[in-house]
């Protein structure tokens, strides 16, 4: 045996009582037709289909959101379904006298004490919580429906049966009366409901079971006299049991979620209802016969309700109009404050909000942050419009990338996330993809943006700020990896990252507090030791850590831009130590002060009339200063190269820092106005090996010895890095370099070592 569900129990308790109805109209039809059986058949049908109706609600009496006032509506039924059985079975044993027998006490009394319940389960169903004046506005509005409704019913229920040629007993009139009660206190708090508990077509149809029978009984009653109290009886009322399982039928679908309460606010209800008031009045005004003085006051009242009615109407239309003004106007802000103005993806806030929902579900949620590589470039080399498009074109291969299955957002700047929630594509695949869609030229410009990606998945304890410092740490991994790619949190990549992140607030106090110094190391020519040039380089002497390295530092300097005030620190204190050393030891003491120049120095604009400054402040000649910088730095692009030819043009010296490591050092020295070339230290290493075979060290030789020639070629002076031996010296002194920088000639030293160099060097010239 199958077990039946619940929306097939209700379908079958419909169709049931549908057949009760119909087994009446049939019996009726036959009763009328041909006078088949006796009057007293009339009165089976009511009670038979109350009790299929009474067995329908007893599943929601028992569960359900609603089950209290289902319990109110089970009792009800069972007590009208017991006084119309006692009635049933009075007519039938007294079936020779069913024409005249009025409602037997007890069975009216039953049936009213269930309609009595019916009001007050009606009463009690909660409405829409609302407060102050709207509480009373809806009191207001239900009172006028209900007296509305209540009036017009009277005029054609109660009213006539009360004045009726054949009168009717009271019972029978108490019962349509408390049945129109029943209907239009349901029909009245039908608006009142919505979001509640009790499903609102199940209450609309409650409402029609208690009115429409009511109704029609009445009007044929009042028609036809006794004799309709057949087809009232077999016809009429054996519908309000179908009617009432179609309701529960209906709050069923509504509980199991089949179908959604949309709202409504009612406030149409109490036009209604003062249009139902003016229908007795009108019909009184020209049917009934009054005297004209009489009907003209009964006419005018009937006009100033309607206009009054429409008046009002009006009035709430401007209302529900302004209203909707408002929720538009609120839309949008809302739309405003939630997303970016440029690329128009969500932003930062909205962001929060739904990762934090998303965190709030047991599905696995991942956070994708995505950060453009090298934008302020762009920006800085192109303008701000060509970067705004960048970024819209960026906005919108994410929203392509991230399709359906996740949201992307703008988080600001340079910086996009995308949020992945539930089982869908892995977040890697799909970082992969946005690399792959990044590497092709995007925008009108065609231009080449590259991005990291730092990837985070929710554990079971995240918050929202644990999952996004998770994705950064990642993020910025995937930066310190050399960019272009993405990488996921993974444990231990926190702290090196937080530590590098902290280092430019550190940077910045260091920057107050004069915690950096320029060390310097000599640059020696090869076979005498003399000394020719200084190579500034910095050190940070960190209160805790002690002395710190620049390759610790300045990649964080450059980052937060601090690079800019540091490097005007090497630059005056590099310049002013030469000025000093010159004046002290002569011209010929050293030929020449480098120094180390960043990308984002030449960047900045104030940079060449800085280097001027400097020089004029400290009295060092230009062609006394040189200024290093990397193959990378110079190719960024049209503001970099202004400011090299300006320096060149103003005397100051170039050298290409560590040659031969990038890709295009030959055609560079074509396009830069360099004045010496730095080996790079990588081509020096083990250049003195000699084992006879043509290994890595050729190789390195073969550069070597292409660097110098060219050099020569050009007019470039040369100084070969990392020199830790003196078999490099030996074997660079054959390839033709003549001035060298390493730990074998000169470490790195603070000025006062330099100093005494040069002095020790002054005497042992003049000694020779
Ligand atoms: P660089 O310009 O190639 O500077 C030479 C680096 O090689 C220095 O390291 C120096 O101490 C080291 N060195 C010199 N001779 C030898 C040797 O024989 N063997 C070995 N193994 N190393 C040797 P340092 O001072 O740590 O500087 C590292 C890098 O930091 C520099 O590389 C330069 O790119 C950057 N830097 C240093 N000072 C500054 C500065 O004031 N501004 C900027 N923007 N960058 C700087
Ligand atoms: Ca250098
Ligand atoms: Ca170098």
């Amino acid at each position: 045996m199958t077990r039946t569900g619940p929306v097939d129990a209700a379908r079958w308790y419909v169709a049931a009582t549908v057949a009760v109805a119909v087994l009446g109209t049939g019996w009726c039809v036959a009763y009328l037709t041909v006078g088949a059986g006796s009057e007293a058949i009339a009165y089976v049908f009511v009670p038979v289909g109350g009790a299929l109706a009474t067995a329908s609600i007893r599943r929601l009496a028992r569960g359900g959101a609603g089950r209290r006032f289902w319990r109110a509506v089970l009792l009800a039924m069972g007590a009208i379904t017991i006084g119309y059985a006692w009635l049933a079975v009075d007519m039938i044993t007294h079936a020779a006298e069913a024409r005249t027998r009025s409602t037997p006490v007890p069975a009216a009394a039953c049936v009213a004490l269930g309609f009595l319940i019916a009001i007050w389960g009606l009463a009690r169903v909660p409405v829409a919580a609302t407060g102050g004046v709207e509480r009373w506005r809806m009191v207001l509005d239900r009172t006028i429906a209900f007296l509305g409704c209540a009036a017009a019913l009277w005029y054609v229920g109660p009213a006539p049966m009360l004045s009726a040629r054949e009168p009717w007993s009271r019972q029978a009139i108490l019962l349509v009366g408390l049945g129109f009660v029943v209907a239009v206190g349901a029909a009245t708090k039908v608006s009142y409901i919505a979001g509640g508990p009790v499903d609102r077509v199940a209450m609309r149809l409650i409402a029609a079971g208690g009115g429409v029978p009511a109704g029609v009984v009445a009007v044929l009653a009042v028609q036809f006299g006794y004799i309709a109290s057949v087809p009232a009886q077999a016809i009429v009322m054996p519908l309000a049991p179908v009617l009432l399982t179609l309701g529960v039928a209906a709050q069923g679908r509504a509980d199991r979620g089949l179908r959604r309460d949309t709202g409504g606010a009612g406030v149409l209800l109490p036009y209604l209802a003062m249009v139902a008031v003016d229908v007795p009045l009108v019909a009184v005004a020209f049917g009934a016969p009054l005297r004209w003085p009489v009907r003209v006051a009964l006419i005018a009242a009937v006009v100033v309700t309607a206009l009054v009615t429409v008046r009002q109407y009006l009035a709430y239309r401007e209302n529900a109009r302004l209203l909707e003004n408002t929720r538009v106007q609120e839309e949008r802000l809302q739309y405003e404050v939630s997303h970016d103005g440029l690329t128009g993806l969500p932003n930062r806030a909205l962001f929060r909000d739904r990762l934090a929902a998303a965190l709030a579900t047991a599905g696995p949620v991942s956070v994708l942050l995505v950060d453009l590589d090298d934008f302020k470039t762009v920006n800085d080399l192109l303008g701000h419009g060509v970067g705004d498009r960048l970024l819209v074109s960026v906005a919108g291969l994410l929203r392509a990338e991230a399709g359906d299955a996740g949201l992307p957002v703008r988080v600001g700047g340079d910086e996009f996330a995308v949020l992945l929630a539930g089982d869908g594509a892995g977040p890697e695949d799909l970082a992969g993809r946005l690399l792959a869609a990044l590497s092709r030229p995007i925008s009108e410009h065609r231009l080449l943006v590259q991005a990291s990606i730092g990837i985070a998945d929710a554990g079971p304890d995240a918050t929202v700020d644990s999952v996004l410092l998770d994705a950064d740490v990642a993020m910025h991994t995937a930066k310190q990896g050399g960019k272009a790619r993405f990488m996921r949190y993974a444990d231990g990549m926190r702290e090196p990252v937080l530590a590098y992140m902290q280092l430019g607030g550190e940077l910045r106090r260091a920057l107050e507090n004069d915690e950096f110094r320029v060390v310097y190391q000599p640059i020696m020519r090869l076979g005498d030791n003399r000394l020719v040039g200084v190579e500034a380089l910095i050190r940070w002497h960190h209160p805790a850590r002690g002395v710190v390295g620049p390759a610790e530092f300045i990649p964080a300097a450059e980052r937060t831009g601090l690079i800019v005030p540091v490097g005007r620190f090497v630059l005056r204190e590099t310049c002013r130590q030469a000025a000093a050393w010159l004046a002290e030891f002569g011209p010929d003491a050293l030929k020449e002060a480098g120094l180390n120049v960043s990308a984002r120095q030449l960047h900045d604009p104030d940079f060449v009339a800085e280097v001027a400054s400097a020089l004029a402040d400290c009295g060092l000649p230009c062609e006394r200063l040189v200024l290093e910088v990397t193959e990378s730095a110079v190719l960024r692009g049209r503001q970099v190269s202004r400011a090299l030819y300006e320096l060149d043009r103003m005397g100051v010296r170039l050298a290409l820092d560590d040659f031969g490591t990038g890709e295009s050092s030959l055609s560079l020295l074509r396009a830069f106005p360099a004045a010496v070339i730095k080996l790079d230290k990588s081509f020096v290493d083990g250049i003195e090996i000699d084992d006879g075979r043509p290994a890595a060290a050729d190789a390195r030789k073969a550069v070597a010895r292409a660097v110098i020639q060219l050099a020569h070629a050009l007019g470039l002076d040369t100084v070969a890095e990392g020199v830790e031996s003196a078999e490099q010296v030996a074997v660079l002194r054959d390839l033709g370099y003549t001035v060298g920088q390493g730990f074998h000639l000169a470490e790195p030293m603070t000025a006062d070592g330099v100093s005494r160099l040069l002095a020790r060097q002054q005497s042992g010239a003049l000694h020779l």
